[in-house]
């Protein structure tokens, strides 16, 4: 069964025949709405692929995509690149900016990012999104269904216009040669003496000469989330 063999064919035939909207819509299974942002990373991923030469996308780390971002461009870019934070082939550093630098493991690299004049533009040329995005998204202002709902559609429809723009106009597009980071290392587990669970051992600390999970020891330990990455402490799993 092909499908076995490579779980991303149908992806990859839509890369292969230049599909950026079939592409997004892929994309918007993953990421759950479309978005301006989530079509800039699927363009910028297809761009990046076509432009270092890569047909195949394995997600076994022979390339890998270092994001500047979590916000929804980086859906698009794990969609199209098979680079994902589950299989260790995207490499997040916390910059705070919508690119991504595509890498094969021979340190041939491109770096895409979003122009700043694109974001400048955006919310004069999407008027009516951008009042209700600012009521709704930013201020949190109680909004009616219909309110809503328009909000989604306009967010949709723009986001497959972010697909015809002239290339030169979003990004700016740079070749660069990298060092790749290794690839990623497999450590052993070792069972937390208070809570039973696995953990990996990097992960584990000791108490009384036990190993003992960070959750369990409510010690400091990075955390991911909307905001970036910053210091977490406690919360026992
Ligand atoms: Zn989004
Ligand atoms: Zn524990």
């Amino acid at each position: 069964m092909s499908s076995l063999r490579n779980p991303r064919k149908e992806i990859e035939s839509l890369i292969g025949a230049g599909d950026l909207e079939g592409l997004l819509r892929k994309a918007g299974e993953l990421h759950g709405h479309f978005c301006p942002y989530v079509a800039l990373g699927v363009r910028a991923g297809y761009m990046a692929l076509k432009a270092l030469g890569i047909e195949r996308t394995t997600g076994m780390e022979e390339v890998v995509a270092i994001v500047e971002t979590n916000n929804c461009f980086s859906d698009g870019v794990q969609i199209v690149t098979g680079c994902t934070f589950g299989n260790n082939a995207l490499i997040y550093r916390d910059l705070g900016k919508t690119a991504v630098m595509l890498a094969k493991r021979d340190g041939t690299a491109i770096r895409i990012a979003l122009k700043a004049e694109w974001e400048d533009s955006f919310d004069s040329r999407y008027p009516e999104a951008h009042a209700l995005f600012e009521r709704i998204v930013i201020n949190r202002e109680v909004a009616t269904q219909a309110e809503h709902e328009k909000l989604m559609q306009l967010w949709a429809e723009s986001s497959f216009e972010q697909l015809e723009l002239p290339e030169e106009e979003v990004f700016n597009v740079k070749p660069r040669k990298i060092k790749v980071p290794s690839y990623a290392p497999i450590f052993a587990s070792v069972r937390c003496s208070v809570c039973g669970e696995n953990v990996m051992e990097t992960r584990a600390r000791i108490k009384d000469g036990k190993p003992i999970c960070i959750a369990c020891a409510s010690a400091e330990h990075y955390l991911l989330d909307g905001a970036g990455i910053s210091i977490g402490k406690g919360e026992s799993s």
